[in-house]
């Protein structure tokens, strides 16, 4: 299975200069490194360097997608400081990110706003990598696997009330476990607990449709150069969604090497 390794930019660079910057070391570092065979990357630069990105990064192996999309279906109107799925598309992103713990938090991204993002993204054929996870309180009740299914209900929702989404789903949708309590932390959950996450993830979507027993599942939250190779020899981590350390051309592609 092909692993994926998706760099969340969140709100860096500071400048288009550093923008610029990071992606030709990251451009330089990918044309002289061999062993990336078999792991795809990607970035997710903030909205107002989409287009740039997009645009320096055509030709490479490296794709390109939004932090977010708008929750309205009008590809265009009146909603002050949104962006559609259509424009990010036009922007020449493939993939969106959705739900990160950051948006849930700091904009209350509810069930229903992410079901709607949802559709609207694979609707206009962008990917998506949907981001669950538990905050520490959570954790410490052992609340881990009720929350997880809880958000994963906006997949299961999605597809029974738009089952014509299914078609190759498993191709266009990514899971991201990322316990709140790990993002930008230092503290990481052992392998084994996000093996045994991950795999209850996989077996929930797959008990839904069996169409999606493939599922692509990444594990996020602290994933640097130094721990990735622990997760990556686990069969049931697909890939890892980096934070900070996507920040740097190094410790990203080391990284991705590890994958
Ligand atoms: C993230 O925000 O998605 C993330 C995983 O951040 P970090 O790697 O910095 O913990």
């Amino acid at each position: 299975m092909q692993a994926w390794v998706i760099g969340n930019w969140k709100q860096n660079p500071a400048t288009s200069h550093d923008v610029k910057a990071l992606l030709d070391d990251l451009l330089t570092a990918v044309s002289t490194k061999a062993q990336l065979d078999g792991c795809q990357l990607m970035v997710a630069p903030s909205l107002i360097h989409l287009t740039a990105v997009s645009e320096r990064i055509k030709g490479s192996s490296i794709l390109s997608a939004a932090q977010d999309i708008s929750a309205h279906s009008a590809s265009i109107g009146a909603y002050t400081g949104d962006c559609s799925a259509q424009q990010i598309a036009d922007a020449g992103a493939t993939w969106t990110i959705l739900g990160h713990s950051e948006r849930r938090q700091y904009h209350q991204e509810s069930h229903d706003c992410l079901l709607q993002k949802m559709t609207h993204a694979l609707t206009q054929n962008l990917g998506v990598i949907f981001c669950i996870g538990e905050t520490q309180a959570q954790y410490d009740a052992k609340q881990t696997l009720a929350v997880i299914d809880a958000q994963l209900s906006v997949i299961t929702d999605l597809l029974t009330q738009q089952p014509e989404l299914m078609a190759g789903l498993s191709e266009r949708l990514i899971v991201a476990y990322e316990p709140v309590w790990a993002i930008g932390t230092g503290k990481v959950p052992t392998v084994a607990e996000v093996s045994a996450t991950h795999q209850h993830i996989k077996q929930t979507l797959a008990s839904f449709n069996t169409a999606l027993e493939n599922m692509t599942v990444l594990y996020g939250g602290s994933v640097n150069a130094d721990n990735a190779d622990s997760f990556a020899a686990d069969s049931m981590i697909d890939g890892a969604l980096v934070g900070g350390a996507s920040l740097k051309a190094e410790s990203f592609l080391a990284i991705a090497q590890a994958f």
